[in-house]
């Protein structure tokens, strides 16, 4: 987006929150919760619903695209948190299942402009590498008491006002010179992801966020690297010893583990309707012809017709850009697009906002196709989904620092029955 640094107004840092692909095309900012009239159109299909904001990834265009102070949306790689001092801390970071560390799946950067205190805000998403745990975590899902939950797939929201002690209160120029106000805290030398509030010992330069990091980073190599740092201290990496801030250096990430990073460019499903059939009913112009959806659909082992009809349509849907990895409609009345119709929760299952109590609403899902992008392996026990839906607070209550919200996962049947 050109932000021209002229004008300041309030709307320019809105459009922010979502970003055309093509950057000159000032006019064309796309809102979130922009009303698209979409009564005007005459749509075949009853579920269409709201309109969808799709998320595509692509290597990041310039190095300081996805610096905090940018407010990235972005997939694998580390994550970019909004609120850089008050992290997620505890069992918060870690798998439920198997207590490992969690790792960073994507952000996406999702202003409300109807209240003061989600000037800035941003959902995260992580979760255990361990389909093992993703198989137990589907049980946990439908447990109706949030205490009794062990998950292996978290969400946190960050929301934070335009006036904050973070951020400039002006946009961004979208280029090299914007500034941090502050380093934030320092986080863990092997995964880069959460706060590194635990030292190494004997150097008391290396930061973990747990001894399971500490012990990785130690065999792969620290150990050498440790006795230089206790030798020479002034090696040590200090953000922000001479005060100028403006030199902070995104902190070394040990770990060889994390998911190729992307940054998420934003689309209007919309822009995609060309392809689709028009008022006179359902041609077949669509872009998966009939014979492709039933070689999708043969690799499933579909007990019955209804969920058949489901993927289709799911395939469908999506095959008007096949390479989406996000699907984004925060709207009390939006819908998932569910690829099957079993594993999916009623209103029932969908608790309610463990902070304030309010309702839970869809704000967005991620999409299988994540996995090819994350060079994720098609294994037996690779990490494998659906689909995985986000649910959020529907009023956004405020409060410091992030707070968890709900995610739901619906596996494949493939990944069931093998
Ligand atoms: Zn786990
Ligand atoms: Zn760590
Ligand atoms: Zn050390
Ligand atoms: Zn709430």
């Amino acid at each position: 987006m050109d932000v021209d640094g002229k004008g300041d107004s309030m709307e320019e840092l809105k459009g922010l929150q979502i970003t055309t692909l093509d950057d000159d095309d000032d006019d064309e900012e796309i809102a979130l919760d922009e009303d698209d009239n979409e009564e005007d159109e005459d749509d075949d299909d009853d579920d269409e619903g709201e309109p969808v904001i799709l998320g595509f990834v692509e290597k990041p265009e310039h190095s300081w695209s996805l610096l905090r102070q940018q407010f990235p949306s972005k997939a694998g790689g580390v994550p970019v948190w909004l609120d850089p001092d008050n992290l997620p801390l505890g069992t918060s970071c870690v798998c439920d299942i198997c207590g490992e560390p969690l790792q960073f799946v994507l952000q996406v950067y999702a202003p409300l402009v109807e209240k003061e205190s989600t000037f800035h805000r941003t959902l995260f998403v992580f979760m255990c590498l361990s389909m093992n745990c993703l198989l137990r975590d589907q049980h946990e899902q439908w447990k109706h008491h949030p205490d009794k939950r062990s998950r292996s797939v978290k969400v946190f929201r960050c929301q934070l006002p335009r006036a904050n002690p973070y951020y400039s209160s002006e946009p961004p120029k979208g280029n090299a010179t914007d500034k941090l106000l502050t380093p934030g805290a320092p986080l863990c030398n092997w995964c880069g992801t959460w706060k590194g509030d635990k030292f190494c010992s004997s150097c008391k330069v290396a930061r973990y966020c747990s001894q399971k990091h500490q012990v990785m980073h130690w065999r792969s190599g620290h150990k050498l690297e440790c006795q230089q740092l206790s030798l020479s201290p002034q090696l040590s990496e200090c953000n922000a010893c001479n005060g100028v801030i403006t030199q902070i250096k995104p902190q070394k990430v040990a770990s060889k583990s994390l998911w190729p990073e992307y940054e998420m460019k934003n689309e209007h499903e919309s822009e995609y309707d060309t392809e689709v059939s028009g008022d006179d009913g359902h041609v077949n112009n669509s872009l998966v012809s009939r014979n492709r959806i039933e070689d999708t659909t043969k690799s499933y082992n579909f007990e019955e017709d209804g969920d058949k009809k489901c993927w289709a349509s799911f395939q469908v849907r999506i095959a008007k850009a096949p390479e989406q990895v996000l699907r984004y409609c925060r709207s009390a009345t939006s819908k998932p697009l569910w690829p099957m119709l079993g594993g999916r929760p009623s209103k029932a299952d969908i608790p309610r906002c463990s902070y304030c109590g309010g309702d839970l609403c869809f704000e967005f899902q991620i999409l299988p196709q994540l996995l090819y992008y994350f060079g994720v392996k098609n294994d037996a026990d690779s990490l494998d989904w659906a689909t995985i839906m986000v649910y959020t607070c529907e009023a956004s209550c405020e409060g410091v620092g992030y707070k968890e919200e709900f995610a739901w996962v619906q596996l494949s049947t493939s990944t069931n029955f093998s």
